[in-house]
């Protein structure tokens, strides 16, 4: 699956820009509500009400772009969580097949990473999608991994970094049979 990258960093870089516009929001509302020097004292003539206009015309003239680059970015993610539940595999549990021939690969042990980015020393009890079943991930041995219970709970429904599917790779050199594949990881096409 050569496009993880892809995948991983440009929701990594949506994450940031959503991150981005909410610090930009705030700061633009704050900014509009700081006194200005010619409100108040000086200006007697001006009521309550028309202060408290201009006070609501200036936070919605600066929050305008901010805000609307928000909408933007929302329905980004109504899109991109809508491919990803149309990506969806029908079957969403490994067959036995699928989970004896996993297991066998790790050889019953763990294949996550457990501190210090090594191989992780506990039994293997779950088959775990290495790209998350939510996020579109098969329902195959491509992208089956050997779990122990913790692992599988730690790691949930997040897309797995090209540095932990790099090092799964390189260390299932080591313990998997010449001739099974070492790769990892598999995201459905869209239908
Ligand atoms: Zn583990």
């Amino acid at each position: 699956m050569m496009e993880l990258k892809r995948i991983y960093w440009s929701r990594h870089a949506l994450r940031l820009a959503y991150s981005a516009l909410i610090v930009w929001l705030a700061v633009s509302v704050v900014l509009a509500l700081m006194p200005k020097g010619n409100v108040g004292a000086g200006n007697s003539k001006s009521t309550v009400t028309e202060v408290f206009r201009s006070l609501v015309d200036g936070v919605l003239a600066a929050v305008a772009i901010p805000g609307l680059l928000i909408v933007a970015l929302f329905i980004v993610a109504v899109v991109v969580h809508g491919r990803d539940v149309r990506r969806r595999d029908p079957i969403r549990r490994f067959s036995r097949q699928q989970r004896r021939e996993g297991m066998a690969r790790a050889g019953g042990q763990c294949e996550m990473e457990a501190g210090l980015r090594r191989r992780c020393s506990r039994p293997a009890e779950h088959g775990d999608h290495f790209y998350p079943w939510s996020k579109g991930g098969s329902t195959n041995l491509q992208n089956f991994v050997a779990a122990c219970a913790r692992c599988n709970r730690t790691k949930g429904a997040r897309i797995p970094s090209p540095g932990q599917q790099a090092r799964i790779k390189r260390r299932r050199r080591e313990y998997v049979v010449p001739e099974s594949s070492v790769s990892v990881g598999e995201r459905r096409q869209l239908a």
